[in-house]
């Protein structure tokens, strides 16, 4: 009786809390006025986040299953697969397959626990710029290189980065500004300023980091990436800010080449973008100079647009670069802590 009693409750707490929890409930993917849109139905709330990386686009429900839902397909020219899959024991997860580059947004529709994903075709960003700077600035004689290495602050042994050394590089300087953006910084002063304020969270976390630069100084690309391979540093990040003619585009961009970052770059993008907040513009493979020539796991950070008014208010305050400094730490002890090799 008693066994019996207790299954029956048991049975009950289940089927309660079973009830309580959010389920993904029905998708409908539509379309309107040349965006593609996927109306996600849960059965409570749930907050969902994006993170894009290359071609997949994976959106969170924080606190849900993916139990199993109605899904009403239709014809895409940007998406070409969706599936579902049950992130961890709370987090469920949409995997949309993109054919070409997008931009998306979210918006949570509190009261009504519905999610909204446009999806749109990708506006132009810096791409074209940052390669008509590299080519214009890797053959020009710079100033010889002037690195700092810098101890961690403390050595003990409990320290999640110790014995790690870290390469910051902040991009531009010297008689290379960088892009102007829309106020009185210029990137390479941004750059500088913020890879100093990482240099500080990471040291304090037990890692050396060497700067590439630490004055208003412009040396060869050749130069900082022979310097930098000839380190045995463990990681190496290129700072830079985007820009581009369209002031309307704004977000985070993460760019990586080697496949051997990959895992690396990932890490640093959902870091930067949970933590600074902006715009997901998504990870990308291109060949940047850096990144492209680095002999160990490489990113190239673009937290910002300079050129986008708004972001450029954001990215030019001191509490900006210290969430960002913030947000790098994150990135690259969770690439260290969940390393299995
Ligand atoms: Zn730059």
């Amino acid at each position: 009786m008693f066994c019996f009693l207790l299954s029956t409750f048991y049975f009950l707490f289940s089927f309660i809390s079973y009830a309580e929890t959010v389920r993904l409930d029905r998708i409908e993917m539509k379309r309107d006025r040349g965006y593609d849109y996927l109306d996600v139905y849960t059965t409570g709330w749930s907050e969902a986040k994006g993170l894009l990386l290359e071609n997949k686009l994976y959106i969170d429900f924080p606190g849900a299953v993916v139990g199993q839902p109605e899904f009403l397909k239709r014809k895409s020219k940007r998406i070409a697969d969706i599936a579902f899959e049950q992130k961890d024991k709370t987090t469920a997860r949409l995997v949309i397959t993109l054919k070409k580059s997008v931009d998306y947004d979210i918006v949570n529709v509190f009261g009504r626990d519905k999610t909204v994903i446009e999806i749109g075709d990708r506006l132009d960003g810096g791409f074209t710029r940052q390669f008509a700077w590299e080519t214009k600035i890797a053959g020009k004689k710079g100033a010889p290189l002037k690195p700092v290495k810098l101890a961690p602050v403390v050595a003990r042994a409990d320290l999640p980065l110790r014995g790690k050394t870290i390469i910051l590089d902040p991009g531009h300087g010297g008689d290379d500004p960088g892009a102007a953006g829309c106020g009185s910084l210029p990137e390479k002063e941004l750059t500088l300023l913020t890879a100093r304020a990482c240099a500080e969270r990471l040291r304090e976390a037990g890692a050396a980091v060497i700067l590439t630069r630490d004055e208003d100084r412009r040396s060869n690309l050749r130069d900082v990436m022979s310097f930098a391979n000839g380190t045995n540093a463990d990681i190496f990040i290129s700072i830079h800010y985007n820009s581009t003619e369209n002031g309307r585009i704004a977000g985070s961009e993460t760019y990586y080449h080697n496949p051997v970052s990959r895992r690396f770059a990932e890490a640093m993008h959902e870091a930067v973008v949970r933590g600074v907040g902006e715009k997901d513009r998504g990870l990308h493979r291109v060949p940047f100079y850096t990144v492209k020539n680095a002999r160990m796991p490489s990113v190239l950070l673009e937290p910002a647009y300079l050129s986008n008014e708004e972001e450029y208010e954001r990215a030019s305050s001191a509490s900006f670069r210290e969430k960002l400094a913030g947000s790098i730490l994150k990135g690259v002890k969770e690439y260290f802590g969940s390393r299995t090799h």
